[in-house]
C-alpha cells in the first residue's frame, strides 16, 4: 500500500472513473477520492458503490484541494470542463485525462490550464463494451498500456508520479506524441471500430440481425463484431468527430486493400488471398507473445469457433 495522491478528483464516473476508484482503492493509491458525473443518477450510482469519498455537483467544487484531477468524460466535454475548473485548480496539481483521442483534447484543454498545474494527457488502452459506474472493476488495468503524453518541458516529477499511479494499478506506461498517438489509435482501435459499426449495421440492413440464423452462428465472426459496435454511441461518436484526419486516412488505405481482396475473390487470384491471410495471422501470434491477448481456442469461451 503506496498512497501516491493525497486527494484524486474523478471528472465522470463510468467505466473508467470507476475502475480507477476501484484500482485506487485496491493499492491505498490514494488518500481520498472525489468525483462528479453530469446526472443525479450516475452520482447517486457512486455513491451506493462507494467509489469516491465525497461526491458533488459541479466539477469545480470536485477538484478543490485534489493534488491529481482526472478528466473521464467523452472527450467532446473535456474543453467545458477544463474552462469550469481552471479556477479551482490547487497550485501544483496536475491534470490528466484518459480520453481516445489526444490531439483534439491537448488543443481543447491546454489553453485553460493556469501556471503551476501540470497538465499531462493519458489514455489508457483498456476497456470493455460496457459503460457507466457500475461498469468498473480494479483489474481493467492489469497488463495493459498506458500512454502518457506529457507536453515538451512538463515537470519531470510530475510525470514520475502520474506514471507511478498508473503502474500501481497493474498498466505499464509509454510516452507519446499526441499526432503520433492519434495514427496509431486510428489504426488500432478507431478504424477497427468503424468498420464493426458497419458489418453490423449492413446485417441489420438485411433484416437478419435477429434471425435466429445469425443470432446461432454468431460465432462464426459476426458475434466479435456486435461486441465492438454494442460500445458506447457517444464516446465514439466523439471519437470519430475528433479524429477526423487520422481515421480517414487508415479509411481510405483499408478500402484500397478491401478493393484488392474484393479483385482477389472475382478473379480466383487465391494466392493473393492466401499469402495475405499468411501475413494477417503472423500479427495474431505477435499480438498473443506480445501477452496482450489469449491464445484460447475462441478467446477461452468454450465451444467451437465456427
Ligand atoms: P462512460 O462509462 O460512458 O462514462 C462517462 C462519464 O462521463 C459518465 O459518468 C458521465 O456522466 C460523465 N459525463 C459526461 N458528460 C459530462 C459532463 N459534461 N460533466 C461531468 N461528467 C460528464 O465512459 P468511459 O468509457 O469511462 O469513457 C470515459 C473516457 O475514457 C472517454 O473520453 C473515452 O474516450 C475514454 N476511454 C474509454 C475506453 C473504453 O473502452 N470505454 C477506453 C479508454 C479510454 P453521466 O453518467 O451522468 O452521463
Amino acid at each position: 500500500m503506496t498512497q501516491i495522491y493525497d486527494r484524486v478528483a474523478l471528472i465522470g464516473l463510468g467505466l473508467i472513473a470507476s475502475s480507477m476508484a476501484h484500482a485506487m482503492r485496491a493499492g491505498g493509491l490514494a488518500g481520498e477520492i472525489t468525483g462528479t458525473a453530469r446526472s443525479a443518477e450516475t452520482r447517486a450510482v457512486a455513491a451506493e458503490l462507494g467509489l469516491c469519498d465525497r461526491i458533488y455537483e459541479t466539477a469545480a467544487e470536485a477538484v478543490a484541494g485534489a493534488d491529481l484531477v482526472v478528466l473521464a468524460t467523452p472527450v467532446g466535454v473535456m474543453e467545458d470542463i477544463a474552462r469550469e475548473i481552471a479556477p479551482h485548480l490547487a497550485p501544483g496539481a496536475t491534470v490528466t485525462d484518459v480520453g481516445s483521442v489526444k490531439r483534439a483534447v491537448v488543443d481543447a484543454v491546454a489553453p485553460h490550464m493556469p501556471e503551476g498545474v501540470a497538465f499531462i494527457p493519458g489514455h489508457p488502452l483498456a476497456g470493455t463494451e460496457h459503460s457507466g459506474p457500475r461498469s468498473g472493476f480494479a483489474e481493467l488495468f492489469e497488463n495493459r498500456w498506458c500512454i502518457l503524453l506529457p507536453p515538451e518541458g512538463a515537470a519531470p516529477e510530475a510525470v514520475a508520479r502520474l506514471r507511478a499511479l498508473w503502474e500501481a494499478m497493474g498498466a505499464n506506461v509509454d510516452l507519446m506524441e499526441p499526432d503520433h498517438h492519434d495514427l496509431v489509435l486510428a489504426v488500432t482501435s478507431h478504424a477497427p471500430h468503424l468498420i464493426a459499426y458497419t458489418m453490423v449495421g449492413v446485417a441489420d440492413d438485411l433484416r437478419r440481425v435477429t434471425d435466429s440464423e445469425v443470432i446461432n452462428y454468431s460465432a462464426a465472426g459476426f458475434r466479435d463484431f456486435t461486441r465492438i459496435a454494442a460500445s458506447d454511441p457517444t464516446m465514439w461518436r466523439d471519437v470519430f468527430l475528433t479524429n477526423k484526419d487520422a481515421t480517414l486516412e487508415i479509411l481510405g488505405r483499408f478500402t484500397e486493400e478491401l478493393f484488392a481482396l474484393q479483385r482477389a475473390i472475382r478473379t480466383g487470384d487465391g494466392d493473393h488471398l492466401h499469402d495475405y491471410f499468411t501475413r494477417t495471422r503472423a500479427i495474431r501470434r505477435g499480438i498473443i507473445e506480445a501477452g496482450q491477448d489469449t491464445d484460447a481456442p475462441n478467446f477461452g469461451r468454450g465451444g467451437s469457433k465456427t
